[in-house]
């Protein structure tokens, strides 16, 4: 009995892979397991990463054809050492990689993914995109890493191409238009002479729309750097209740032309706190001019707080506005959307700021959320880990974002 059941538990599973029912009575089980493993085999010729399977103990690789076929090594070479592996890898990653994997020997992880140079029997480089399964034994020691790398040169190639776009749009779309808002400010305040009350005006709608437009661009470039992972998060000792002070004046100005109020109380149990300013000062701004471009005329009022909350800070800013739909709900955090309600509210809004803002979060770790009463008032919360923002250098994510 106990046998049958053994027999029964071996026959129901290839490789992982659960087999049909009926199969457990087949008497083809043999003939099954060849199909199986000839599928594998194909699977693994018709790719064209590179599939291997490094065994730690041996310290030997197994390769599929696609490191003979796509990187033009030989079948005759030694290639199934990982001393050849690691001699492959560029000088300047094969350090950093080392150390990845060494990581892997203190954690639990199960899954690996890393991006660095591998040479090409041509002697050339190519950035290559790997992503491994960690197979480890009961006492959690690895035995296996399985995974996978494919050629991703001429996708880095395109990033470096948006990059030198970004800086191009950078410095050749701003400057003009910082010079287009100096000289409609020039005109409108009358230091460049007498204006009439239209012409002033005027002056007034170009400085508006340039600061509009100074602000769109400014949105524009730091989500491409977000999506290009070309975000840098530099954390030190900042004084929060200050930071939140500093970007409550720069948007009082905007407040009072609406008539309305925001009000902070700085906690006293919260002081230095380790994150970048600027990187959090976006998010606040973007908070801080939704709530207040979303507050009714003359009656709004908008309370920021900053708390401790458990092992965590929380951020929230609470406005007696427009509210945000049920429906819209799921979606503000989304490129370009905007609820119904806000568009009829205030036609110039991007939906932008707040996609921006949820990038910024995800890439300190944070979690931003909101609670709306529509049709009146809203509450966004930016929960911070209590360690507060992690490092991050630009192009270090560990997965694609
Ligand atoms: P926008 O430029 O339209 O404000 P955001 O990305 O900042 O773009 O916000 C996306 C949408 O979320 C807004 O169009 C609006 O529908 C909603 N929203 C954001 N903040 C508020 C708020 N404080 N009150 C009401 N609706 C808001």
């Amino acid at each position: 009995m106990t046998d049958a059941s053994d027999a029964t538990e071996v026959k129901s599973e290839i490789h992982g892979v659960p087999l049909p029912p009926d199969s457990l009575h087949s008497h083809n089980l043999e003939e099954q397991l060849k199909e199986t493993v000839e599928r594998y085999e194909l699977l693994a010729k018709a790719t064209n990463d590179v599939v291997y399977d490094l065994d730690i103990a041996n310290a030997t690789v197994t390769w599929n054809d696609a490191l003979f076929t796509q990187y033009g090594y030989r079948q005759s070479e030694e290639v199934s050492s990982l001393e050849w592996w690691v001699s492959r890898i560029h000088p300047d990653d094969a350090f950093r990689v080392q150390e990845e994997v060494s990581a892997l020997l203190n954690t639990k992880q199960e899954t690996w993914f890393s991006e660095y140079r591998f040479q090409k029997a041509d002697r050339d480089y190519v950035y290559v995109r790997d992503r491994a399964f960690v197979q480890r034994d009961a006492q959690g020691q690895i035995k296996r890493i399985i995974g996978s790398f494919l050629d991703i040169t001429q996708q880095k190639q395109l990033d470096r191409t948006k990059d030198e776009f970004l800086s191009l749009v950078s410095h050749q779309l701003r400057t003009p238009l910082t010079v287009i808002r100096m000289f409609s400010d020039m005109l409108s305040t009358g230091r460049a002479g007498k204006l009439s009350a239209l012409q002033k005006h005027y002056a007034h709608q170009i400085s508006d729309a340039s600061v509009r437009m100074i602000a769109l661009v400014g949105d524009i470039l730091n989500i491409s750097r977000l999506e290009l992972d070309r975000i840098t998060i530099a954390p030190v000792a900042t004084d929060v209740n200050k930071l939140i002070a500093t970007h409550i004046e720069e948007v009082v100005p905007l407040a009072a032309a609406k008539g309305a109020i925001i009000s902070f109380s700085p906690t006293l149990d919260v002081s230095y706190v380790s994150i970048d300013p600027t990187v959090f000062g976006q998010v606040i701004h973007n908070l801080l001019t939704n709530a207040v471009r979303y507050s009714p005329v003359s009656t709004g009022r908008i309370v920021v707080r900053f708390v401790r909350d458990g092992h965590s800070f929380l951020l929230s800013v609470h406005d007696n506005g427009i509210g945000i739909p049920a429906k819209a709900r799921a979606h503000i955090f989304e490129r370009f959307y905007r609820a119904d309600n806000a568009v009829d509210f205030d036609g110039a809004g991007t939906g932008l700021g707040l996609y921006l803002v949820k990038l910024i979060v995800d890439a300190c770790e944070g979690k931003i959320w909101v609670k709306s009463n529509a049709p009146q008032g809203t509450v966004f919360y930016v929960r911070l880990p209590g360690k507060g923002m992690q490092a991050r250098k630009a192009g270090s994510a560990t997965t694609p974002l």
